[in-house]
């Protein structure tokens, strides 16, 4: 494979991308000093040998594989010629400006050396960013076997090191530290390029397709298997988050917005949080009504109670490792997993058979990119339900009953009955061809 060609690479080292043109003075003559490496954003420090500025430019990687901005080395002068957005561009600069060289610690985890290596930076403020970046890991694991694949992962997401790749470096940074600029990071990175022959850098696609991904192989857990959908006891999780609440209606959210406004923020939640936790109770009795052996766990970040024996609560306000595997699991047991729109959807639909959605009017723009789509066939319009943001407990019932009721009838029509083979019937990721 032409390494140089690949679009899926960025090259660091030994030739350091420079595809193209000075942001001042538009020329090609570019000198390239290096990569740095600050945290979510990796940056190529140049100096146009026409006009003589000295700037960084992202490298096309993460969430700035359309939108690479450079920043004039001495000033701190923006040039965004691709039209970035404020929120990708804003916290750059701010964190550029505000520089902090506070220690970070960075443990290493070597786990099969390679002189020629590919890395993955996961860094970033958003917990499903990072996860999202994270799903990359194993196109390069899988595709580029003479490489090592090296993931720049925050402690947080330790536990999913994915297998098969040649090195980890757990960074001790927390989200909301994700855009900053951390010297401490770049300096740890700098010390190890020496170290390598080649390095490239991963796209970190935002979207990668997830009907390739083993999921297993970052948790450990193995998802649902489709073809257990109606063997299975039926089990369905809800993820109850209180920081983006299921509202009954417009008036409840503008109570709650505006309570918040007004300093009864306490207030609000704990009127609003009851008031989401009675729709799903409601919701839960309306399943349990039509399919009675159904089952429940209830998982989020709070405390406990309030299900009595109609829910497994598996909430809590202490997330560690251990508590994340429980939930894991309860996905992985779950042939549906309900929760409003949000990156708390990620790794439950990862593992879970499908999911009914609670889509707030304002995130339509972002229908499905909180989803992990395991499916690629018609199953994908049976399996991913979206309803609107103060749907009631009924529709989500409805929906639910329909799934685990009409799941054989639907398949057998839809895909066994077909002039198509059915490759998803393994429950296993698609295979790259
Ligand atoms: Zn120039």
């Amino acid at each position: 494979m032409n390494i140089t060609a690949d679009r899926h690479l960025v090259p660091v080292k030994p030739v350091q991308y420079h595809a193209f043109v000075c942001p001042s003075c538009g020329s090609g003559d570019i000198a390239c000093n290096g990569v740095l490496f600050p945290g979510a954003h990796v940056l190529g420090d140049h100096r146009c040998n026409a006009c003589g500025l000295d700037f960084l430019r992202d490298l096309p990687v993460g969430f700035s594989v359309d939108h690479p901005i450079a920043i004039g080395k001495t000033d701190g002068q923006l040039f965004n010629q691709s039209g970035a957005e404020s929120w990708l561009y804003g916290p750059l600069l701010n964190a550029f400006k505000n520089r902090s060289d506070a220690p970070v610690k960075i443990e290493r985890k070597v786990l099969r050396p390679s002189k020629r290596v590919i890395i993955l930076d996961t860094i970033d403020f958003l917990y499903g960013h990072v996860l999202l970046k994270l799903y990359n890991a194993q196109h390069y694991i899988d595709n580029y076997p003479d490489h090592g694949v090296v993931v720049l992962l925050p402690r947080m997401f330790a536990w999913l090191e994915p297998k098969g790749c040649a090195e980890v470096w757990i960074v001790d940074v927390k989200l909301g530290q994700g855009q900053a600029w951390h010297t401490a990071i770049n300096t740890f990175v700098q010390e190890r390029l020496v170290e390598y022959d080649e390095v490239n850098m991963a796209r970190g696609y935002a979207h990668p397709d997830f009907t390739r991904i083993d999921i297993e192989r970052y948790t450990g857990i193995a998802p649902f298997k489709l073809q257990e959908f109606s063997t299975r006891s039926p089990h369905i999780t809800f993820v109850a988050r209180q920081d983006r609440l299921w509202f009954a209606n417009g008036l409840a959210k503008f109570c709650s917005r505006a309570m918040g406004r007004l300093g009864m923020k306490g207030l609000a939640k704990m009127l609003f949080v009851s008031a989401q936790d009675r729709m799903i109770r409601r919701s839960m009795r309306a399943i349990k009504a039509a399919v009675p052996q159904c089952t429940f766990s209830v998982v989020g970040l709070a405390p406990k109670g309030g299900y009595g024996s109609l829910a497994d609560d598996l909430r809590t306000t202490r997330m560690d490792e251990a508590m994340e595997r429980t939930w894991c699991h309860a996905y992985a047991k779950s042939q549906l997993v309900v929760g409003v729109h949000g990156s708390n959807m990620l790794l439950p639909t990862a593992l879970a058979a499908g999911c009914i959605e609670i889509l707030p009017y304002d995130r339509h723009g972002n229908i499905v990119q909180d989803i992990s789509v395991r499916w690629a066939d018609r199953m994908q319009l049976f399996l991913y339900r979206f309803v609107g943001e103060f749907a009631r407990p009924g529709e989500v019932a409805r929906h639910a009953i329909g799934m685990l009721r009409n799941f054989d009838l639907y398949y057998r029509n839809k895909v066994t009955n077909t002039f198509g083979s059915d490759p998803y019937w393994t429950g296993k990721p698609r295979r790259n061809e």
